[in-house]
């Protein structure tokens, strides 16, 4: 197959919901009728054996969370799909928003009952910001749902977002019978006797086929009709267009714990949703199908295998094709690499990546050294911008308990910093180190996790800080300037950048109007 071929037989996205919408269950259907996984229960059960495997992740456990993310690939009629897990606990979402930049589009999955969530909220208004297009998966039909007009009615005016159904469910609840195929007309009857069934579906003429009545009651079909035509109505048709632009999200009704409407999301994705997307770079933008590969780190993950101290780089590859024992160019570094032993993630294992295309995700496993926002590339020097470092808004400070470790503590915060999972700030005076979290779960992570990756038992402090700024401005002079006026407010972030820490809101309006040639961010675009 040609590199463009190849490319156009990309999915990359992931599933954004509220927690307990069904995004587990989902995942393990998606598998399913991949072929990735046999048996329903098995993303779980990997889930639970890798959970084990590391203390840290305990905390997850215990708290009955998902903090790490993966990406599952599997192949499904003449498509790869990568589904990049996200998750789902509000503490969590800064990498959330990272994993959510490697793809090109979104499930988003609402629970029937309950309709647009906070969570939900949040998330989508991230991939609106990247003009994201999103399809919809409207879950857990098989209980007592919300009117299915209300529940559109209310994506359209929350999200301001044109919805179009792409099925129609007939009945809810106990009476849920199953769904109308408003795209290719089809029938398709749930089978609530084996949860893992594939339904084919019954193709049909349209809603005046007469065999209709022999699958549905008259009462059944009396409401379908009358509602189907209230949709066409009321309703947008369907538009590839504004959908690709992100303005309008197609609406699939279902019971993932059924396996029900999950084939439907399925081909939808496969027919609508978009292949590889070109990428902003602060140079120029890149095509997926140019020659040369090119791509970036998403995420780190440390200690996967805590025997190996091993961390892992997720690279997002942009453009070109992968190919084992590549020399690649680390761009921040100005180094030379050749990468024999990237890894390509499936359901079940991880396996040695021999090639990768444009929209795949590889993993280059490490020692340190790669960076979240740091690019690959074949040589050419391409920096690609958009994955964003998030203002912290809770900052503690944190100590070794054992005075005599806080060189190692300072590696250890270092490595965590690197990785995403929390902002290290060293300020200019004093020998603390400050971290600051966007939830305060993460600071039970933290301290855990220094404890078992690095031996170092730690405790944390609160600290009188309210929020923290990078600090940027076009004359170096004028920084200086500030820096000297203000060392006991600033520190310097795991890469050397000025930060602003302030106690309070009036002290950080200050600091701006003291200095308003000087910019205050409150993310920093990592490049
Ligand atoms: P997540 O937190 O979004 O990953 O949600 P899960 O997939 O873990 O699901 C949350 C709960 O809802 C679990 O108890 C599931 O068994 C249940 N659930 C998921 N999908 C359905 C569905 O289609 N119907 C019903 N009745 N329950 C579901």
């Amino acid at each position: 197959m040609t590199l463009t071929e190849d490319i156009g037989n990309r999915r990359t996205f992931a599933i954004i919901s509220h927690p307990d919408a069904g995004k587990t269950t989902l995942t393990e259907k998606l598998l399913l009728f991949g072929g990735a996984i046999q048996l329903a229960g098995e993303v779980r059960a990997r889930g639970e054996r890798r959970r084990a495997r590391s203390d840290w992740m305990k905390v997850e456990q215990e708290r009955g969370i998902s903090v790490a993310s993966s990406v599952m690939t599997y192949d499904w009629e003449g498509c790869t799909f990568n589904l990049l897990d996200t998750p789902g606990h509000e503490d969590f979402s800064e990498d959330t928003y990272r994993v959510l930049t490697a793809v090109d589009s979104a499930v988003m999955v609402l629970d029937a009952a309950k309709g647009i969530e906070t969570q939900t909220r949040k998330l989508f208004e991230v991939c609106r910001l990247r003009d994201m297009p999103i399809a919809t998966f409207v879950n857990k039909m098989d209980r007592e749902a919300r009117d299915p007009f209300d529940l559109l009615d209310e994506v359209e005016q929350t999200l301001a977002l044109d919805v179009s159904p792409a099925s129609w469910p007939i009945g809810m609840g106990r009476d849920f019978k199953g769904c109308y195929d408003l795209i290719n007309n089809r029938l398709i009857l749930m089978q609530a006797a084996d949860k893992n069934i594939r339904s084919e579906g019954i193709s049909l003429s349209g809603l005046d086929d007469p065999r209709l009545a022999d699958y549905l009651p008259e009462d059944s079909l009396q409401t379908l009709r009358e509602q189907v035509e209230m949709v066409r109505g009321l309703c947008k048709p369907f538009d590839l267009q504004s959908y690709l632009e992100g303005h309008l999200t197609p609406v699939f009704f279902g019971s993932a714990l059924n396996s029900f409407g999950v084939r439907d999301l399925l081909s939808g994705l496969r027919d609508f949703a978009p292949p590889p997307r070109s990428h902003k770079a602060i140079e120029r933008r890149i095509e997926p199908n140019e020659d040369k590969f090119s791509g970036f780190v998403f995420k780190i993950q440390a200690n996967m295998d805590p025997k190996h101290r091993d961390r892992m780089a997720f690279v997002r590859l942009v453009s070109g094709r992968f190919k084992r024992g590549m020399k690649l160019r680390h761009v921040r570094s100005g180094k030379t690499i050749s990468v024999h032993n990237a890894q390509l993630f499936l359901a079940q294992d991880r396996e040695l990546a021999e090639t990768a295309v444009a929209g795949d995700i590889i993993g280059i496993p490490n020692h340190g050294g790669y960076k979240i926002g740091d690019s690959l590339t074949e040589g050419e020097d391409i920096r690609f911008t958009g994955i964003p470092s998030f203002a912290p808004e809770l900052m503690q400070r944190v100590r070794p308990i054992d005075p005599m470790r806080a060189k190692h503590l300072a590696r250890a915060l270092e490595q965590l910093a690197e990785e995403g999972a929390a902002s290290v700030f060293k300020p200019y005076l004093g020998a603390d180190w400050i971290v600051g979290v966007v939830g305060s779960l993460q600071f039970d992570v933290l301290a855990a996790r220094i404890d078992t990756e690095y031996n170092i038992p730690v405790r944390f402090e609160p600290t009188e800080l309210y929020t923290a700024r990078w600090v940027v401005g076009d004359d170096p002079k004028l920084l200086k300037q500030f820096m000297e006026a203000n060392r006991a407010s600033l520190a310097e972030d795991h890469s050397g950048h000025p930060v602003y820490l302030a106690r309070n809101s009036w002290h950080l309006n200050k600091g701006q109007d003291d200095w308003p040639d000087l910019r205050f961010l409150k993310t920093k675009q990592e490049v």
